[in-house]
């Protein structure tokens, strides 16, 4: 399955020098071919991920949109596959 990471989310908290009361986390899905990189192209800093589940004190979450539209297109692509498969035998 897809693995996920947290990263400050820049559209609620206003990015990474404003962290200090509201704090929110936009979760990005791990490209499987570069750890370091979410679906949607954004670069994924480990030390402030670790730093936000050490700390524990989001104040919202959501989830990229991006990312996961990237990982629908993916299983329907997969279904798809299968179906043309099943269909071969
Ligand atoms: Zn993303």
């Amino acid at each position: 399955m897809y693995e996920m990471r947290a990263e400050f989310d820049p559209d609620a908290t206003g990015g990474l020098e404003n962290t200090s009361s509201s704090l929110a986390l936009l979760w990005h899905v791990i490209s499987k071919e570069d750890s370091r990189m979410a679906l949607c192209g954004q670069q994924l800093v480990e030390t402030v991920h670790d730093r936000l589940v050490a700390a524990g004190h989001a104040a919202t979450e959501r989830c990229c949109s991006p990312c996961l539209a990237v990982v629908r297109a993916t299983m329907q692509a997969e279904d798809a596959r299968v179906g043309a498969d099943q269909a071969a035998v």
